[in-house]
Order: C-alpha cells, then sequence, then structure tokens
C-alpha cells in the first residue's frame, strides 16, 4: 500500500506541475533491493532514489522534473563519497549478468509493446519463420541450458524427448508454483517480465509438437496472476497465441491454474494431478512426464526463470549462452540472497562464481561486525555450507557433493549467533508441514527427525540422538517416494556433517 500511495502522490504531483506528456509514470516490479525500496529511478538519466517516502516525492517532481537537479539527499551512497546514479554502481548489481531478470524493472510488464520494443517475441517470429523443430532443439541442446527448479536435468533432452514422442496431444507446463521460504525468484520475473515465459512456452510447444500450454502459478502471487492475465489476453490480442501464429500454421494456447498453496504442488506429478483437478499428491516415476505426463499425455515441465532464459538464446545463440557460466552449468542463475547479510536482495550471477564472491562482493558482507558461520542453499530441501567451503563455485555438481543443492534459488546467510541444530530443526518443521502422507518415510521418518531435533533444542537431548538422526536420515532419503521427502532431511545431515561440535555440545553440554 505504501508503494501504491507513492504511485497516486507522483502521479497527482506530475499533473500538478503540468509533466503529463513529458514524463511517463510506470509500476514496475520489485528490483531485489530488499532494504533500499521502495525504489524510483528515472530514465534516461538512470538515477536511481531508494528508501523514498511519501513527502519525499514533492521534492523529487520540483527538484529532478522541473530543475534537472538531482535530490542527492535520496540517492543511495555506499561509500559516502560517490553518489549511486546508476543500478550497476550498486554493490549489489555489480557483478550481476542478467538474462532472466533482463527486462525486469526496466519495461512496464503490462504493456505488450515495450516488451516487443525490448526484442520480444522476435524469438519465436525467428523460429517460425527461419527453423525447424529440430534446430530449435539443437539450440537448447547446445546451450546447455539445465533446469533452474532444482534438479538441474537439461533443458534440450527433456524437449528432445518429448518431440520423439508420438502423440496426438502434448502439453507445456509452466512450473511457477514457488514455494520455497525466502525464494522469491520465479515471482519477480512473472511480476517484471510476464511475456517472456509465454514467448518461451510457445517457443517449446512448436520444438516439441504441442498446442497447448498451462502456468501453474501459486495463488499467493496476486500481482503475477494478474500480470499473467493482462500478458496472456495481449498475446492474443497481438496473434503471438492463438491459431496460425505469424501465419506459419502452428497454433498454441495457454491458460493459468492456481496453486492452493501446498508445497508438494511444485513437484511434477503431483503439479499435474492438480492441473487435472485431483488432489495434488505425487505418482510414482516412471513413467516421466515427457512419456506420460499431462491427462496421460507427452508433457514437457519447465520452470519460471528456465523458460524466461529461452528466447534470448535463441536470439542471441547457444555459443553465447554457453559463454557464460561454467562448461557443466552453463548461463547464469538468480538467487534470492537473505539471512544476516548487508545487502540482501534478488540476484542473477554467472554459474560458478564462489559463494565468497556472493556474500562479501555482492553481498557486503555479514552485518554488525559478525563473523560468517554457514550458508544454506536450495531452500529446506538443501543444506548448509561451511566457511571451509566458501570458495565453492556456484554449480549444481558442487554444492550436491557439499551436501546441499541449487533448489530454486534461495541463499540464507546465517552469522555465528545461528544455532545449527535450531536452523535444521526450523527446516524440518517446514518439510514435516509440508510432507503430503502418502509414504510412511516421510510422512512418519520427518515427524520422528523433528521431534528428536526439537528435544535437542530443548536441552534434552540424549545419547545416541546424533546416530538416529543420521540413520534416519539416510533412511529417509533412500526411500521416500518424490523429492520433498528424498531431500527433506538435507539440512539434517549437511549440518551433522559440518557442525557436528553443536549437536554433541547440545547433548552432552547440558549434562
Ligand atoms: Fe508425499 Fe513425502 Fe511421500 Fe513425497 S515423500 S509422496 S511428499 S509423503
Amino acid at each position: 500500500s505504501q508503494k501504491l500511495g507513492l504511485y497516486n502522490i507522483f502521479k497527482t504531483e506530475i499533473r500538478k506541475n503540468n509533466l503529463e506528456y513529458e514524463v511517463e509514470l510506470i509500476k514496475t516490479k520489485c528490483l531485489g533491493l530488499c532494504d533500499l525500496g521502495p525504489v524510483v529511478i528515472v530514465y534516461p538519466s538512470d538515477i536511481v532514489y531508494c528508501n523514498i517516502k511519501k513527502e519525499d516525492v514533492t521534492e523529487i517532481v520540483k527538484q529532478h522534473f522541473l530543475k534537472d537537479k538531482v535530490v542527492d539527499r535520496l540517492v543511495y551512497k555506499e561509500d559516502k563519497k560517490s553518489r549511486i546514479n546508476n543500478l550497476d554502481e550498486l554493490e549489489l548489481f555489480k557483478r550481476q549478468k542478467r538474462i532472466a531478470l533482463k527486462n525486469c524493472g526496466k519495461i512496464n510488464p503490462e504493456n505488450i509493446e515495450e516488451y516487443i520494443a525490448f526484442d520480444g517475441y522476435f524469438a519465436l517470429s525467428k523460429i517460425l519463420n527461419e527453423r525447424t523443430k529440430e534446430d530449435v532443439i539443437g539450440i537448447i541442446e547446445e546451450s546447455g541450458l539445465r533446469g533452474r527448479g532444482g534438479g538441474g536435468f537439461k533443458t534440450g533432452l527433456k524437449w528432445r524427448l518429448a518431440s520423439a514422442e508420438e502423440s496426438n496431444q502434448k502439453y507445456v507446463i509452466c512450473n511457477a508454483d514457488e514455494g520455497d521460504p525466502g525464494a522469491f525468484m520465479d515471482r519477480s520475473i512473472l511480476e517484471g517480465d510476464p511475456h517472456s515465459v509465454i514467448e518461451a512456452m510457445a517457443i517449446c510447444g512448436f520444438a516439441i509438437g504441442a498446442s497447448k500450454g498451462f502456468i501453474y502459478v501459486r495463488a499467493e502471487y496476486p500481482l503475477a496472476v494478474e500480470r499473467l492475465k493482462i500478458a496472456i489476453a495481449q498475446a492474443y490480442e497481438k496473434g503471438v497465441l492463438g491459431e496460425n501464429i505469424f501465419e506459419k500454421g502452428f497454433d498454441f494456447d495457454i491458460e493459468i491454474r492456481l496453486g492452493a498453496g501446498a508445497f508438494v504442488c511444485g513437484e511434477e506429478t503431483a503439479l499435474m494431478q492438480s492441473i487435472e483437478g485431483k488432489r495434488g499428491i505425487p505418482m510414482p516415476k516412471p513413467p516421466f512426464p515427457i512419456k506420460s505426463g499431462l491427462w496421460g499425455k507427452p508433457t514437457v515441465i519447465n520452470n519460471v526463470e528456465t523458460l524466461s532464459s529461452i528466447p534470448q538464446i535463441i536470439l542471441n545463440g547457444p555459443s553465447w549462452f554457453k559463454s557464460i557460466g561454467t562448461l557443466e552449468s552453463p548461463g547464469t542463475k538468480v538467487f534470492a540472497l537473505g539471512g544476516k547479510i548487508s545487502n540482501p536482495g534478488l540476484i542473477e550471477i554467472p554459474m560458478g562464481t564462489t559463494l565468497e564472491e556472493i556474500i562479501y562482493e555482492i553481498g557486503g558482507g555479514i552485518p554488525n561486525g559478525k563473523a560468517f558461520k554457514a550458508v544454506q542453499t536450495g531452500g529446506p530441501s538443501g543444506g548448509c555450507i561451511p566457511k571451509e567451503n566458501l570458495d565453492t563455485p556456484i554449480e549444481y555438481e558442487t554444492l550436491r557433493e557439499l551436501g546441499s543443492m541449487m533448489g530454486s534459488g534461495g541463499m540464507i546467510v546465517m552469522d555465528e549467533d545461528n544455532c545449527m541444530v535450531d536452523v535444521a530443526r526450523f527446516f524440518l518443521d517446514f518439510t514435516k508441514d509440508e510432507s503430503c502422507g502418502k509414504c510412511p518415510p516421510c510422512r512418519i521418518g520427518t515427524k520422528r527427525l523433528l521431534e528428536i531435533l526439537e528435544r535437542l533444542t530443548l536441552g534434552h537431548g540424549e545419547d545416541g540422538d546424533i546416530e538416529k538422526l543420521e540413520h534416519l536420515g539416510e533412511g529417509i532419503k533412500k526411500t521416500a517416494l518424490c523429492g520433498l521427502g528424498q531431500t527433506a532431511p538435507n539440512p539434517v545431515l549437511s549440518t551433522l556433517r559440518h557442525f557436528k561440535d553443536e549437536y554433541e555440545n547440545h547433548i552432552y553440554e547440558k549434562k
């Protein structure tokens, strides 16, 4: 409401000063500057005003728009010596490489013309006019793009396998059921650049031979849903969705389906059950969705961030994409950097950037002179990484080797005051609540793990508790049916691996 208030106050001030024909006021999205908002950027000068309050609006309009003078008082200063005029000068933005977030904060997401002005729908037009399905799959394969939803499966291979299936109907699903605590990457893309996802789904549809797509998005993201609805309606109006797109005989429709807040519906088989109108519970795999997905038909499921990179890959070529990131994990990854960090926010960085660079160079280090203790990557399914491993480059495999994972991109920093047993308890409490209850290892196992963690944090730990946690955690990983259960013990096992002394202290220092 503060932002809405500011927007209306700006509107009134602009009108009062007869500037409506010279100044266009646009609501974009969260720029990822968590502790500097509300933010106003004035283009083309690129001046960034931070922490704006209602009473500042009159001054900005009077000084900047009428006299062309920057209101220095409202410009963020990092080192007190230099004024920050441009977002790229901010510590949080300096090392970023924006592909998925390319248009976020720059265009009006409710206006398809602005997306088109930034090469929007050009990739779709290009493939329909100049490329075959095989070409498109080849480009995505060659780019090395891997699923940004967590698993890191090769996107091109997924498309190729679905394309090879014979069927009278195939589907493309955009998984926008972002449920990790502290993660808001997909939400930012959908709110800031919904057309990039729509365009990518149509490209995928062409490549695999699908004529229908669904966007499964959380109902808790009302602005994202609203903007998707607007974007889809505009895409139909422009003829980039619907029948005979670009008069090339390709039809593609998209519908939105709302998720009702169940974390497990981010799991692809549960998600498809939910779209089909059933209770969203995971199903055994195989069969995999590319063979038998939605209503038993071949289905490609890609997450929001994966899709939003596709038009850029088509336009700039696979070599360009591969030149960013690492050999095994090309491109960039968006992270929601939070916790005990000086510059919290949304960052998109090349794969291969080290945790140290993220935390100290981009995140500005740990506030209040405290020492770094660990960083949790991968949300509740991930693990905690200690300072000894800060030089680890961010890649799917390196994080897995450390007992964590990429996940969808949540990154929570902890300092010396954090109790790692309590951190594990927090995440287990979340996954225990979100377990769908279908299989006993997850339904009962997460509850038992949580009971042990709770008694440890309350000072009632017993001899043998650590062994029980390890045994149970490994057992759940091996036997749970879906990814939620298989990864639920990660926070416990990774903290046991790197911070066992804290568990021991909880048991033995109390005795
Ligand atoms: Fe449900 Fe957990 Fe089993 Fe997955 S692992 S099916 S969430 S009970």
